[in-house]
């Protein structure tokens, strides 16, 4: 070899060596990155304690040092080892901003998020409910005028309906999320319904997308669902998911025989259960007779939820009937009012049995 030649060659082997140091250098970064992502992964099952303080709301306190259910970052730096999270199932386009969990926050969503409450004066409650919203924008934006706090039940897959929803709360309305479940004939209840032969994480994911669209939403009710609210194994998942949010559950009791209240009540999830359809026959005088029941419900019992649709025979009925509430001695109130009136009177007779 020539002096020419090894001038030539010196530089070449001298870079070598580096180059291979650096690759077994790289190599134990990502080694020990891998260890990184798999060893602290401890608190993925730690189960979250959700305790509903009655009455009256607390006050502000420290935040709750429990984990959060899923580990709350991932480390900038290695963004190649976890897989992408899955897009939502709804209304593609709409960015989700989920809500935050109850661990998280001092007041549970169902209460942070209700809409004003009427003055305990000793009168009756009525609590109306519309749901199918949002896929109709005219019918949903002639509902959203209508005088309230009504309660608003919106699809998910409805499009645009973070923001139609957002602008029924701006009007005082109060918000549930009108969560597709299963029915018990071939009924369709639309995309990515909640059915009984889903795995309980596939529930739970879709719950969480559905609330994702409807940031304050106070809970939810079903949509359909003859057939999934009768199956409590099914229902455990969407209970789960409401317990740990801090939501509450209007079950609209599409099957006589629906489990899934009493399920969310034996959880601890703040439950309610719809006691009149307005128009499962929708012609003016069968809504009128619906409107009369309720409202005899109403006196004979405290409190009456009705569920109506976005009909134009509803609708028609429902505004001069709302006007005259007051005038016949009775109050509009939203959903949660009612469930937080009534879990107050079942702590109080709890603490002082007769
Ligand atoms: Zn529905």
């Amino acid at each position: 070899m020539t002096s020419r030649e090894r001038k030539k060659r010196a530089p070449r082997s001298a870079n070598r060596a580096p180059l291979w140091r650096a690759g077994i250098a790289l190599a134990l970064v990502a080694a020990a990155g891998l260890a990184v992502v798999v060893a602290p992964r401890a608190p993925t099952k730690v189960p979250v304690e959700v305790r509903l303080p009655l009455p009256p709301s607390p006050p502000p306190r420290e935040p709750q040092r429990e984990p959060p259910r899923e580990p709350a970052s991932v480390p900038p730096s290695l963004p190649t080892i976890i897989p992408p999270s899955p897009a939502p199932n709804f209304a593609p386009g709409v960015p989700p901003r989920e809500p935050p969990r109850v661990a998280e926050t001092p007041v549970p969503p169902w209460q942070r998020y209700a809409a004003t409450a009427p003055a305990a004066d000793g009168r009756s409650w009525v609590a109306i409910v519309i749901d199918d919203l949002g896929l109709d924008r005219r019918r949903s934006a002639r509902t959203v005028a209508l005088p309230g706090p009504l309660t608003l039940a919106w699809l998910p897959y409805a499009p645009d309906v973070t923001r139609q929803a957002a602008a029924a709360r701006t009007h005082g309305h109060e918000i549930l999320l009108h969560a597709p479940m299963q029915p018990q004939g071939k009924e369709n209840p639309g995309p990515n319904a909640l059915t009984v032969d889903l795995s309980s994480e596939e529930i739970r994911k879709r719950v969480a997308n559905g609330m994702a669209l409807l940031p304050e939403a106070v809970g939810l009710n079903n949509h359909m669902g003859s057939r999934f609210t009768r199956d409590a194994a099914a229902m455990a998942p969407v209970v789960a998911e409401l317990k740990e949010r801090g939501q509450l559950f209007l079950d609209s009791r599409t099957a006589l025989n629906s489990i899934a209240g009493d399920v969310a009540k034996a959880a601890g999830v703040p439950t309610a259960l719809r006691d009149v359809f307005l128009d499962n026959e929708p012609i003016p005088v069968a809504v009128a007779e619906r409107l009369a029941e309720t409202e005899a419900i109403a006196r004979k019992r405290g409190h009456a939820i009705a569920i109506g649709h976005p009909h134009d025979v509803t609708l028609e009925a429902l505004e001069p009937w709302l006007r005259s509430l007051s005038a016949r001695g009775l109050v509009l109130a939203p959903v949660s009012a009612i469930v937080k009136r009534e879990r107050e009177r079942a702590a109080l007779a709890h603490a002082n049995p007769r």
